[in-house]
């Protein structure tokens, strides 16, 4: 006879591993099945590697920017695999964290790829037993979408390999325009190598401010990364001294690796959500309501399986949501607006809320704060850089409805604007608080003089 459950949940990322959580601590028994390694996305193959990488490429500036403020720094070195080996160490340690708070929560955990039978079994692929669940939550994220099959496909790795590359390149190539892309665009110039990045649209990340967009652009452009745009990679070919990639315009470019980060795809394949009749979304991603249940009541999703907000703060509030609703007994939505995010390129961005254009789009009357100044860290160190900074504000109500920094620390800045959002501040509530400094900062306070105001015209 097979086992049985209150709660079954598929994939221990940042998503599944919350909600198994606080479902245990509920009183539920709960059973979470893992194919690949405990921590999901985000603690494997994400933010945490992605941003210690981040970190290490950044050394490269302060070493350069030491000298204005009078240090001899020896030419530095690097070394990639020390960088790696760390990397994994630490990755290890946060696995082994993972799994011992799974188990401290009496979470039984098992190694294996998990799929539905029918809607209250689930099969274990790994020794072909199945489970019974009175709950199912399907959190199994995303993986790499790397676009048409083009010639010599197997040459080219995405995000995934990247941080198991055995040295570093000197030369690589980076299709994409969306955050995965640009920050392993900074990354990678940052530790040395030769960055170029293409993309197909007319400017990267899409989607966020335009003037950010540029700006962003510019300061790549300004530190040796080759942006190329409206180009597509069409083939790659192995070379005797590396790759030789062809891109649309029949250009050739000869590189040591080639990346793709053209976007992510929910993990939906071969789940048996057939077999469950679950439905999806028309973007492909797992179909839930607010309380992030699908359409067969007792199975829900959370996370990047549901294509709502690909990001770890969001899977981990989706799957505690999840749990306090079907085992806290109260009812949780999950509020999805005014979401600060962070892309940790060179230099870094922080937004949220939004953008000039979709301000416009929706409000009668829009205006606009705008600060572009040298950080000033730049001004002994003699480094050609740019801070931006943009407020967008409602201009019948003065509440702040969108925030977007390019420069140092925008990170950490937009996460302090984001509470001041919830709180629903105007910009007069901004105006008044004291200024800090000197900070970079303290000009989303001291931006006094709007640089446009728009209006719409009614309707005729
Ligand atoms: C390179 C990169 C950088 C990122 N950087 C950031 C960042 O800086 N900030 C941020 O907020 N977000 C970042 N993200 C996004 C973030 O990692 C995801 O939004 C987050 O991990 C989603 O959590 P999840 O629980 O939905 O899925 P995941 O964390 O992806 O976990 C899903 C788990 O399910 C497992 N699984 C899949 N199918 C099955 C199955 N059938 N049976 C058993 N197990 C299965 C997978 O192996 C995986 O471990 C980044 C992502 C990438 C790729």
């Amino acid at each position: 006879m097979s086992e049985e459950v209150d709660l079954f949940v598929i994939g221990a990322g940042s998503g599944g591993v919350r909600a198994a959580r606080i479902s245990s601590g509920y009183g539920a028994k709960v059973m979470i099945a893992e194919e690949y390694r405990v921590g999901g996305t985000c603690v494997i193959r994400g933010c945490v590697p992605k941003k210690l990488l981040v970190y290490a490429s950044r050394f490269h500036d302060e070493f350069e920017d030491a000298a204005g403020f009078g240090w001899t720094v020896p030419a530095p070195k690097f070394d990639w695999a020390t960088l790696i080996a760390n990397k994994d160490k630490e990755i290890d340690r946060l696995e082994r964290a993972y799994t011992a708070n799974l188990d401290r929560a009496k979470v039984k955990i098992v190694k294996s790829r998990a799929v539905l039978l029918d809607p209250h079994t689930v099969k274990l692929m790994a020794t072909g037993e199945t489970v019974r669940a009175k709950h199912i939550l399907i959190a199994t994220g995303g993986a790499p979408s790397m676009g048409k099959d083009i010639e010599g496909r197997e040459h080219v790795i995405s995000s995934n390999e990247a941080f198991h590359l055995k040295e570093l390149p000197k030369r690589i190539l980076i299709q994409g325009g969306g955050y995965i892309a640009v920050e392993f665009a900074g990354i990678f110039n940052g530790l040395g190598s030769e960055v170029t990045l293409v993309y197909r649209g007319d400017n990267i990340l899409r989607g966020f401010d335009d003037e950010v967009r540029t700006h962003l652009r510019g300061e790549l452009e300004k530190r040796g990364i080759k942006v190329i745009t409206k180009k597509i990679v069409e083939g790659v070919e192995k070379v005797d001294h590396g790759l030789c990639v062809g891109l649309s315009d029949h250009e050739n470019i000869v590189v040591d690796k080639v990346m793709f980060a053209t976007g992510r795809r929910p993990n939906v394949k071969g789940l048996g959500l057939e077999a469950s009749g679950i439905k999806l979304s028309p973007t492909g991603g797992i179909a839930v309501d607010e309380y992030s249940q699908t359409n067969v009541p007792h199975i829900y999703a959370v996370g990047d399986i549901t294509d709502r907000i690909a990001l770890t703060p969001v899977a981990i509030r989706e799957g505690h949501a999840f749990a306090d609703t079907v085992f806290g007994k109260k009812p949780t939505p999950v509020d999805h607006t005014n979401v600060p995010t962070a892309v940790f390129s060179e230099p870094e961005v922080g937004v949220i809320g939004l953008t000039e254009a979709q301000a416009c789009a929706q409000l009668a009357k829009v205006d606009i704060y705008k600060s572009t100044f040298r950080p000033m860290k730049a001004t002994l160190s003699g480094r050609d850089t740019r801070t931006f900074m943009k407020l967008v504000v409602d201009g019948t109500t003065d509440r702040m409805v969108g925030a977007h920094i390019v420069g140092p620390d925008a990170g950490e800045m937009i996460q302090l604007i984001g509470i001041a959002m919830k709180m629903k501040a105007t910009k007069a509530d901004f105006d008044a608080t004291m200024a800090v400094h000197p900070t970079a900062a303290e000009e989303l306070v001291t931006m006094r003089d709007k640089t446009a105001t728009h209006v719409r015209q009614a309707a005729e």
